[in-house]
Order: structure tokens, then C-alpha cells, then sequence
């Protein structure tokens, strides 16, 4: 028993989570060539084959370069928002086409069920066409995730309280952003309310929703250019100790990575262990 996470990869180049438990398994967006997406579900215990749904967060390349030939070759249903359908649709060649039989209409605030996971599709505040974070909650237990966010909306922070593992965005330190080569309108673009969570926002925002029950905190999408894993962990772990909240042996705070996977996590009954 109990719910398994591990994020396969994450960040600009590619972004993929797998979430399973003894009856079901999805994954959370599809950025990594299949090739690599079968390997490491392979090295996390998990065969293809198993994988019972695709949920996408936003159509931006990184989140589903590798959707069309995943859902074609596990022939599997893909979970979307409309909009983000009609921007896939509109320009096939981000991830080639999706069998009509398998897209699936979701929308924000509308509870639905992939087998045994009741899953929560919220609004995040980003500049693509419908994007949305996911609670996956199995039985008593509830992983939230929320990348690519500009900023920490109220809903996020209701949608969010209370999870047992939370994966959310740790882009950029701003100082980095702001002394960095890019240029300047991406700079604006990354800053603004529909861009990316910067590391202090991401401190802030957790440290309004982690609670006792919160065991476990994947920082995600973490910039290759604009930050440094370190400063991203030291930055949200000192704005949480802030806020009152003791990280340490109860509260887990890790990273993930764009060019490999996390140790898979296991959620059981009040605590999680990381594999
Ligand atoms: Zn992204
Ligand atoms: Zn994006």
C-alpha cells in the first residue's frame, strides 16, 4: 500500500512526474523523448505498459514533446483542459497528434477519477492557454503539484493546504535573473504574474500551505541559467524556518532535476520514505 512518486525529469527541457500506487499509475505531463520516458519509468519499477493515464499541466514543448508518441504507443487516455487541447491542436508539431479516442476534456474545479485516484484540476496563473496544477488524492492521501505559476493564486494556496508531498516550482533566484544574459523581455516574461515562481515566492507559498501532515517538498522547474539547486534549497528552507515551520526529520525538503530522475518517494500512512 501506498502512493509512490517520482519525478522523472524537470525543468525547461523536460518535465514528467509519475505517480503510482498498487492499482494505478499516471503520469504528470509527457516533456521527455519516449525513449528516455521508458528508461527511467523502467529504473523507478514501473512498466509502460502499467501506465493508465496521461494528465497535462500546459501545452508548452517542455511538458509534451513526447506526448504524441507515448499516447500512441501505450494507446492510453491524455487529460487536458479545452484550451490546451485547441493549442495542441492548433500546432501539431509540439508533440504529434493524440488518437481523437483518447483525448479527454477536463476543466478546473471538476473533480474526476483515473481507476482508484480521485484528481483535482486547478487554475494556475501562467501565459499559456489553460494551464492547470493537479491534487492526486488516493484514499488518505494527497500529492499536489504546480508548476509554472507566476504567482501564488489564493485558490492554489485552498487547493494546495494540507498535502502529504507537494512538488512546486523553484524557477529562478531574481537577483540571478536580473544580472543574467537574458534578454530582457524574457526577463520580464519569467517575473511577471503569468510567468515562473522564483525561489523566494515559492518560500512564501509553502510556507502558507505546508501543515503537520505535509512530509515531504520536491522543488521543481529550477531554472538552468537564473539559479543554483543549493540556493533554491537554502532560500525556501529559510523562509520556511521563517515562518515557524521545523525542517528536518518531519519535513523533507529535496530537488528535482532536469537530466535525471529523483529517488522514487513512498507515501504510507502519516510519513513518507524515500526509497
Ligand atoms: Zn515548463
Ligand atoms: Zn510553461
Amino acid at each position: 500500500m501506498g502512493t509512490n512518486v517520482c519525478v522523472l525529469a524537470s525543468g525547461s527541457s523536460g518535465n514528467c512526474t509519475l505517480i503510482h500506487t498498487d492499482t494505478t499509475t499516471i503520469l504528470i505531463d509527457a516533456g521527455l523523448p519516449g525513449k528516455v520516458a521508458v528508461e527511467r519509468l523502467l529504473a523507478a519499477d514501473v512498466h509502460p505498459s502499467d501506465i493508465d493515464a496521461i494528465l497535462i499541466t500546459h501545452e508548452h514543448t517542455d511538458h509534451v514533446s513526447g506526448l504524441g508518441t507515448l499516447s500512441r504507443a501505450l494507446d492510453i487516455p491524455v487529460y487536458a483542459s479545452e484550451a490546451t487541447w485547441k493549442a495542441l491542436d492548433a500546432n501539431p508539431r509540439v508533440c504529434g497528434p493524440v488518437r481523437e479516442k483518447n483525448k479527454r476534456v477536463i476543466a478546473a474545479g471538476e473533480l474526476f477519477n483515473v481507476k482508484d485516484l480521485a484528481i483535482q484540476p486547478f487554475p494556475v496563473p501562467h501565459d499559456a492557454a489553460g494551464p492547470l496544477g493537479y491534487c492526486i488524492i488516493d484514499g488518505a492521501r494527497k500529492v499536489g503539484i504546480a508548476t509554472d505559476a507566476g504567482h501564488a493564486t489564493q485558490e492554489m494556496k485552498q487547493q494546495l493546504a494540507d498535502c502529504d508531498l507537494l512538488v512546486i516550482e523553484a524557477n529562478h533566484d531574481v537577483e540571478m535573473l536580473m544580472v543574467g544574459s537574458y534578454p530582457w523581455a524574457l526577463k520580464r516574461r519569467i517575473l511577471s504574474d503569468l510567468g515562473h515562481l522564483s525561489n523566494e515566492a515559492a518560500g512564501e507559498f509553502l510556507g502558507s500551505i505546508v501543515t503537520e501532515r505535509t512530509s515531504n517538498i520536491l522543488l521543481a522547474h529550477l531554472s538552468k541559467e537564473n539559479n543554483l539547486p543549493e540556493l533554491a534549497l537554502l532560500t525556501v528552507i529559510a523562509i520556511l524556518r521563517l515562518n515557524g515551520i521545523a525542517v528536518g526529520k518531519d519535513l523533507r525538503v529535496g530537488l528535482t532535476y532536469r537530466n535525471r530522475m529523483t529517488r522514487p518517494i513512498k507515501i504510507e500512512k502519516g510519513y513518507c520514505k524515500v526509497c
